[in-house]
Formats: structure tokens, sequence, C-alpha cells
């Protein structure tokens, strides 16, 4: 995978690294990669449940549980959190007042327990749900206007000035990402309006027709969980001073709509039908920027992907195939 194109780690001793929403899409990967690269008795894993195994340790872990946060960095002593829990977007719609306790008091409690114990570097991912539709489609600017429909967008908006102030009022280093929609196969998504780009594949790879949520023609930026994973861990290794944006870096990758996503598959599972049935997820999706503007992230800290289009449809399709 990508991450393989890190180069050699030349920090030295690696960094403790704990994870908070380990056994999530993206938390299992990055799970796997941070082990694999700084050590598997450098990390502790947590979430509610363990669902993936690995050399590295595991705790059960509420981060809503402000104390229990408390005393499981007290404990570890991590130089790095990772702190990736979130009820998303689609999900978050359902029960709003449940996702913004989960989003913040999690957040909150995290970075008081992060000062508190001089943990040197805290990772917290914001979304393009962020945006709103005031905000520039096309593409969507580094330092927009930003009016969030979704209470879990209202939660990265939050979310992102919480990290700023961290920063500048109590001199943590919190840095973070505004992640497209992401897309990976070993570890299905968690209720998000870009979900509809996974759940294609799972069902070209089966040949059974797939009924997409949203209209054929909506653009979002996306991306593959390879480059995901490598610009958070190259963020983090990145040094303070090319840190300048402190709310949350704009990441982009590619942009495509259901009916592109489609063709690719197409062109290379022959028979795959598509038809379209947008629901509710269609109004989250169409308050979203198309495109977004990633140089700051370019510029300050060298980020580039490697994942287009067509890399991303052909991993995919191996991915499940195996
Ligand atoms: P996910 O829903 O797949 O995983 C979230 C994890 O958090 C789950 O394993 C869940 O068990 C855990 N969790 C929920 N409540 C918890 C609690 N109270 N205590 C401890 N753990 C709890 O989400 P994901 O896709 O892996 O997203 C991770 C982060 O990346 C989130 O902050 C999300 O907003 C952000 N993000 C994801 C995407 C995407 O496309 N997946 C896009 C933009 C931003």
């Amino acid at each position: 995978m990508s991450t393989q194109h890190l180069e050699v780690l030349t920090t030295s001793p690696s960094p403790r690294v704990m994870i908070l929403g380990s056994e999530g899409q993206l938390g299992s990967e990055l799970t796997a990669a941070l082990s694999t690269r700084y050590g598997a008795a450098q990390v502790l894993a947590t979430d509610l449940v363990q669902k993936h195994k690995g050399d590295h340790g595991f705790e059960i872990l509420n981060a809503t549980d402000a104390e229990a946060v408390d005393a499981a960095i007290a404990r570890f002593k991590p130089d790095h959190v990772y702190h990736l829990v979130a009820v998303l977007s689609a999900t978050g719609e359902k029960d709003p007042e449940r996702s913004w306790a989960i989003n913040m008091d999690s957040l909150l409690g995290v970075l008081s327990a992060c000062r508190k114990h001089g943990v040197g570097r805290v990772y917290w991912p914001s979304s393009i749900a962020a945006f709103g539709p005031r905000t520039p489609q096309n593409p969507a600017p580094q330092l927009p206007y930003m009016d969030p429909t979704t209470v879990y967008g209202i939660s990265k908006l939050a979310g992102e000035l919480w990290a700023q102030y961290a920063c500048d009022k109590w001199g943590m280093d919190v840095r973070s990402l505004r992640y497209p929609g992401l897309i990976s196969y070993k570890t299905p998504p968690g209720g998000g309006t870009t979900d509809y780009a996974v759940d294609i594949f799972y069902h070209a790879a089966e040949n059974k027709p797939y009924s997409c949520f949203l209209a054929e023609n909506t653009r979002l930026p996306m991306m593959y969980m390879d480059d995901a994973v490598r610009a958070t861990i190259e963020l983090m290794e990145a040094d303070p001073e090319r840190i300048k944006e402190r709310t949350s870096y704009n990441l982009n990758a590619i942009d495509f709509t259901p009916a592109e996503l489609a063709a690719a598959i197409q062109s290379r599972v022959s028979g795959f039908e598509v038809t379209y049935a947008p629901d509710a997820r269609q109004a989250i999706a169409e308050s979203w920027p198309q495109t977004i503007d990633d140089s700051a992230a370019r510029s300050d800290w060298g980020w580039k992907h490697e994942f287009g289009l067509d890399e991303l449809v052909d991993a995919m399709l191996a991915g499940l195939k195996k």
C-alpha cells in the first residue's frame, strides 16, 4: 500500500501513539499503519468494541467518559494522540443531540486530558462536511465562508475552532485535515454521505445491480484510504513550523460523480448495472463542495496524492477479489 511510500522514519525513538476510535473505517487502517511504522509496543488502540486484532495494545475506552480518557492517557503516556471518534453525517441527522454530545464532549475531554498530561501532538480529523451551501463549491478554498447544514458539519466546524483555540491559548500542537469521502474495502464505512462510493464496489464485486442513493451527476471530492492514511502520518510527522493552518487543512485527491465512478467500474466489470434513487443524503451532498483547493497542504508540508480514479477502482476491485 502507499503508506510504504513514506520515507524511512527519521524521528528516533518512535513516538508512543494512542488512537481513540481505532476500530472504524479510518481507525482500523491508520492503527495498522502506525503499528507497522512505530512498532506494535508503541501503539495503544481504543474503541467501544475490539473488531481488529493486532500485536499492538487495545483497551475498551468510551471517548465521552472524560475521567476514563484522562486515566488512559496518564497510564499510557502517549507522545501523539489520534482522536477519530465521531458520529458521521448521515447517521448524525437521525439523533442530532446525541451526535453533538459524542462529537464535542469527546473532543473537549481529549484536548483537556492531553493538555493536562503534556501530550506532544494531537490529531483530530475534520471533513468537507464543515463546508456549506454558501461555501464556493468549485473549488472550496482553504478559508471560505462555512455554513454547514448537518449537526456533524457543525461539530466539525466547532471542533476546528477548538483545535485552533488549544494551539493559541494552551500552547498545544493540534493538527487536522478536512478529509473528502474516504474509499476503502477493509472495514465498512460508518454512515456518511459518500458511503455509496464504497457500497457500489461491494455490489460490483458480486456482480449484483446497485441502486445509488445519490443522483448520477452529484460531484464530490474523494480519496483512497491509503492516501488518507499517508497524509495523516505525514502531517503528524511534519516539523511544527511547517504547520501554518491550525483549524484544519483542506485535503484533496480526486472528484467524481456516481455516473463517472459507475462507468469506470463498468469498463472492468462487464454487465454491472447501476440505477439511481436519491434519498435524504442527496440534500447533504448538494450542500458540500464539488472539489477542494488543497494548495496550502501541498505547499506547507508537501502533500501529494497518489491514487487517481483508475488507480482507486483497480485497487478496490483487486482488494475485494482477494
Ligand atoms: P467510523 O464510524 O467508521 O468509526 C468511528 C469509530 O468510533 C467506530 O469504531 C466506533 O465504534 C467508535 N466510537 C463511536 N463512539 C465512541 C465512543 N463514545 N467512544 C469510543 N469509540 C467510539 O468513522 P471513520 O470513517 O473511521 O471516521 C473517523 C474520523 O474521520 C471521524 O472523525 C470522521 O468524522 C472523520 N472523517 C471520515 C470520513 C470518511 O469518509 N470515512 C470523511 C471525513 C472525515
